[in-house]
């Protein structure tokens, strides 16, 4: 799977009021996530290996060129409204669910350096957009559910739900993908979730919960469509 640390290098994403960048504390996850996957035994591809810029269309050619099954991207929340909290998972739709999660994505596709999706009244890429989004709709909204399930416990965070928002990153791929915002870095109890060595590693270990939740959600969808199976279990073995 794809494990993409949102920002890097001079493109420090949110930041918190006492410092914390977004582009490390994301970093800090998807490296903790990184190794428990491969301890699992899982192949595990980073859109960027430490603190550099890595420009959005780089992000997606990497996740495409390694025909991954997967693709999470972790970014953490800012916003002007310091009571502003808790957890919230994307996966891609040319439009959004809210306001706010359309205000979002645009933050998130003009850090990332990406040409923004064309607005729907442009018929040729909205079809376009569509056709890619759906192909993978139904796969990434279920892993969504289970990435904002995890997440919101490994924090104890609140829920702000699953939603869906026109992310340049997640409309590049042609796999699963999902965008999980483990929290708000200008909300004090937030910020201070996301500075603790032992919530983060919970968030890596959750994480790598819902990625096993949703390999065994796939293998099972794969064995109920597979006639050898029909048949052994007609068999009575
Ligand atoms: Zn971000």
């Amino acid at each position: 799977m794809v494990v993409d640390a949102g920002h890097g290098g001079d493109d420090h994403g949110g930041q918190g009021p006492g410092g914390l960048l977004e582009k490390d504390v994301v970093f800090d996850v998807a490296l903790r996530l990184k190794q428990r996957l491969e301890a699992a035994g899982l192949r595990v591809v980073m859109t960027r290996a430490g603190d550099r810029f890595v420009a959005l269309g780089e992000r997606t050619e990497i996740a495409n060129r390694a025909a991954a099954d997967l693709f999470l991207s972790i970014h953490a929340n800012a916003s002007r409204h310091r009571s502003a909290r808790g957890v919230e998972t994307f996966f891609a739709s040319p439009e959004a669910t809210d306001e706010a999660a359309r205000a979002l994505a645009q933050v998130e596709n003009q850090a990332l350096g990406a040409t923004l999706p064309a607005p729907v009244g442009d018929p040729l890429r909205a079809i376009l957009g569509d056709l890619l989004a759906t192909e993978y709709l139904a796969d990434s909204q279920a892993f969504a559910r289970l990435v904002q399930r995890r997440v919101t416990r490994a924090v104890a965070a609140r829920s702000r739900g699953v939603k869906q928002a026109p992310f340049a990153v997640l409309m590049g791929v042609q796999m699963p993908a999902v965008l999980v915002e483990i929290g708000f870095l200008s909300n004090a109890a937030d910020a201070r979730a996301l500075s603790s060595e032992r919530k983060l590693e919970s968030l890596a270990e959750q994480i790598q919960e819902a990625v096993v939740d949703f390999r065994a959600r796939q293998n099972g969808r794969r064995e109920a469509r597979s006639p050898l199976h029909s048949a052994t279990t007609e068999g009575g073995q």
